[in-house]
């Protein structure tokens, strides 16, 4: 899908332009992509629009590593958003892709946001109880994916990491940080999203 087409799609769908876009970068149950739209929606208060499904970020691939790196990842989503768009796009982009992600220095990364072109992607992978080798909980994977898409569409609207591990906003380095925090802003982090509609 070329940014033409993105466009297209935005507009095609009466999204708007200010909306979250929800990308599924590879094949991504679509359970997990409506409940995602859903609770963005509810948390942003904002159109959510679920945009068809893209391959997976295959250039973003790393031999050495057999991990595809996020900040490439980002570089590809702001590309299509900003450098050729100027000024139409407002919105915010989550991508949501089962490839798992890392970036320089760090083992892995659940998720990743650029706060200036407003885009952000998220892994699955490390979400699920079966990648530790424990039976599957889906309400456990599913509630999991919906606080690292908060968190990253959160960056989106220029909130930084949270000291509150309860809040959002906390920064996950382990799943265990993940588990700890809800998908609730603090009443910090609330108050400091942009719009009026958003903060409520
Ligand atoms: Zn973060
Ligand atoms: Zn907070």
């Amino acid at each position: 899908v070329t940014t033409f087409a993105l466009l297209t799609i935005l507009f095609l769908s009466g999204a708007q332009p200010e909306g979250v876009l929800l990308l599924p970068l590879g094949q991504i149950d679509t359970a997990v992509t409506r409940v995602l739209r859903h609770e963005l929606a509810r948390r942003f208060h904002q159109v959510t629009s679920v945009l068809p499904t893209e391959s997976a970020p295959e250039y973003a691939f790393r031999w050495i590593r057999e991990q595809y790196y996020a900040p490439q990842v980002l570089d590809s989503l702001a590309r299509r958003t900003t450098a050729n768009v100027k000024g139409q796009w407002t919105g915010h982009l989550l991508a949501v892709t089962d490839v798992d992600l890392y970036d320089d220095g760090l083992n892995f990364v659940f998720g990743q946001a650029d706060l200036v072109d407003r885009v952000a992607v998220i892994s699955l992978v490390r979400l699920r109880e079966e990648y530790y080798r424990r039976p599957a909980n889906p309400s456990r994977f599913r509630e999991r994916a919906v606080r690292e898409a908060v968190h990253e569409v959160g960056h989106t609207y220029g909130l930084v990491h949270c000291p509150d591990p309860r809040c959002v906003m906390h920064y996950s380095q382990r799943l265990a940080d993940t588990d700890r925090k809800s998908s609730r802003f603090c009443r910090e982090c609330r108050a400091r999203l942009p719009h009026r509609e958003v903060r409520r």
